[in-house]
C-alpha cells in the first residue's frame, strides 16, 4: 500500500485534527458528568486512531504498525485505568505500580459503585 500523503493533505489533516481537538476540549468543559462518562472511552479511542492515522500518513505502513502497539496500550490503559467519580466528577488515575483506585481522591466516594 502506498502512502497518499502530500503537503496539502497534511495541512488539511492538521487543521481538522486541531479543530477536533479544540472541539473535544470545549465539549469536555461543557458536558454533563453523564455525557463525560459516556464519551470518555470513545474520545480516548478516537484520539488514538487519529494518532495512528498521522503515523500512517507521515511514514507509511511501517509507521502505522510501529505506532499501533503503544497507542493500543495507551487506549486500553486510559479506558481501564481512568475512573471518574460518580459523585463529584473528579477523574482518578491509577498508577501502574499501584492497585486500582477504589475511592475518589477528591470527595472520598467509592468509585466502583455503579450509581448512575
Ligand atoms: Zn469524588
Amino acid at each position: 500500500m502506498t502512502s497518499f500523503a502530500s503537503p496539502d493533505a497534511e495541512t488539511t489533516i492538521f487543521a481538522v485534527w486541531t479543530a477536533i481537538f479544540i472541539g473535544l476540549l470545549v465539549f469536555w468543559q461543557m458536558a454533563s458528568l453523564g455525557a463525560r462518562r459516556t464519551a470518555q472511552p470513545y474520545a480516548v479511542t478516537f484520539a488514538g486512531i487519529v494518532v495512528l492515522l498521522f503515523a500512517w500518513l507521515q511514514v507509511g505502513q511501517q509507521g502505522f504498525f510501529f505506532a499501533l502497539i503503544p497507542v493500543a496500550i495507551i487506549i486500553a490503559l486510559n479506558i481501564t485505568v481512568l475512573k471518574i467519580c460518580g459523585r463529584c466528577g473528579t477523574a482518578s488515575r491509577t498508577m501502574l505500580i499501584l492497585p486500582v483506585v477504589k475511592y475518589c481522591g477528591h470527595c472520598g466516594s467509592e468509585l466502583d459503585s455503579k450509581a448512575g
